[in-house]
């Protein structure tokens, strides 16, 4: 019983979205054979906006990540029977059991993404596809349900319209959304949850750097390690973030605002805090190039890191890689004057400059921009910021489905 049962739900949570809601394969048990499962499904969402409205903070005011909007949308799912019936409701303390495997075993995922109001006061989204199709492969990674990732969106996008007074206006200011997953089973038995819950919830935010770019000071970190092949690195899961933030105050007492996240007994070089990591410079071959490690399965597939890509391959200026790199080819650069600029990307912040890395009891000193000493961001790195404000803004044109009204 126990066996059919995990078996049914591990099937149910990684074929939801990609197959048909009534599941014919001839694997499983005819008790099995054609149990229809509900998808998530944005036409039936129901909206019980709270009757509080609370007060808006000024722009000044907002600290990321602390106020949060009058609603959330929520929508949970079940094993054999699908999803249920999103709402839009009263932002609001959960009920959880507190045997929710959530608490116990981290049954847990999320997103991060922002939505921005335009000159012409419409709403806009950047490259939500790509953060649900992530938000699906970090929860079937543990083995929590898919969904349908259009719907969700349209959810997301009444939401919005709920919550609009709360989208701050101006560049540089945003509604930042947090999609999360959660596994609610009410059991300490180590197995695939068989209750989900979706729920998004949003935090009226500010630039990440209001009085200009600030550059930051980078620890080398081995001796604790945030990802690893086979692992989860690749997963917005939140079991990865804990275990990060010990060795991040670690490095803070020290003076460094970050990790530099390194892997492997050749230190190779992999993200910086919980942002993707570029290197902007002249590779030995001479050649002028942006780098930044590949996908291997452990770094983390950032929408920035994906943006900024993208972008450079479009401008075809100068070599735009994705491979592995170590300590020693960093301090093989530094020392023979080749590091142009070097950068983490995230949602955020979009991008966020390094000027200085300790590794092994010496400092790397990361140029910025040699033409302007005042400067705490390098020339290409302030090219990507505006780049990929200007198509959030939708000031400019940018990809098809980078910037997407709701
Ligand atoms: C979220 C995240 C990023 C950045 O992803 P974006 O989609 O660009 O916001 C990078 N690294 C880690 C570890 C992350 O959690």
């Amino acid at each position: 019983m126990f066996v059919q049962r995990t078996m049914r739900q591990a099937i149910q949570a990684h074929s939801a979205i990609s197959r048909p809601s009534v599941y014919t394969s001839k694997v499983l048990s005819s008790r099995f054979y054609s149990s229809v499962v509900a998808p998530l499904d944005a036409s039936k969402l129901e909206i019980h906006p709270s009757k509080n409205q609370k007060k808006l903070q000024e722009n000044k005011d907002l600290v990321f990540g602390k106020t949060f909007t009058d609603n959330m949308l929520v929508v949970e799912w079940e094993a054999g029977k699908g999803w249920g019936t999103p709402q839009i409701k009263e932002y609001g303390k959960l009920q959880l059991d507190p045997s929710a495997v959530v608490f116990h075993y981290a049954f847990e995922c999320f997103e991060g993404m922002k939505a921005y109001k335009d000159k012409d006061g419409q709403t806009r989204l950047f490259r939500p596809d790509m953060n649900m199709k992530r938000f699906n492969r970090s929860a079937n990674r543990i083995a929590l349900p898919s969904f349908e990732q259009d719907e969700l969106v349209k959810c997301i996008g009444e939401f919005l319209k709920v919550d609009d007074r709360w989208i701050p206006k101006g560049r540089g200011y945003s509604l930042y959304l947090r999609p999360t997953m959660i596994g609610t089973q009410e059991s300490l038995g180590v197995g695939a949850s068989n209750k989900a819950m979706i729920f998004v919830i949003a935090s009226p935010v500010g630039p990440y750097f209001p009085s200009g770019f600030a550059a930051v000071n980078l620890l080398a970190t081995s001796d604790k390690v945030r990802a690893w092949p086979g692992g989860t690195g690749d997963a917005k899961v939140g079991g990865n973030y804990a275990p990060c933030i010990k060795p991040q105050l670690d490095a803070n007492k020290e003076g460094f605002q970050q990790n530099l996240w390194l892997f492997g007994p050749d230190h190779q070089v992999t993200e910086v805090g919980t942002m993707n990591c570029f290197v902007y410079w002249k590779n030995e071959k001479g050649e002028t190039e942006l780098v930044t490690p590949e996908l291997d399965g452990s770094i983390l597939p950032g929408v920035t890191r994906d943006s900024i890509l993208s972008l450079a391959r479009q401008w075809g200026e100068f070599k735009v890689s994705e491979r592995k790199f170590t300590m020693k080819d960093l301090v093989q650069a530094d020392k023979e004057g080749r590091i142009i600029e070097m950068f983490g990307a995230g949602t955020a912040c979009i991008v966020c400059p390094i000027k200085r890395i300790h590794y092994d009891g010496h400092d790397i000193n990361v140029p910025l921009d040699p033409t302007d000493k005042t400067s705490q961001a390098g020339k290409l790195t302030k090219r990507f910021n505006d780049a990929i404000m200007d198509i959030q803004y939708g000031d400019v044109q940018g990809p098809k489905g980078w910037s997407v009204v709701v």
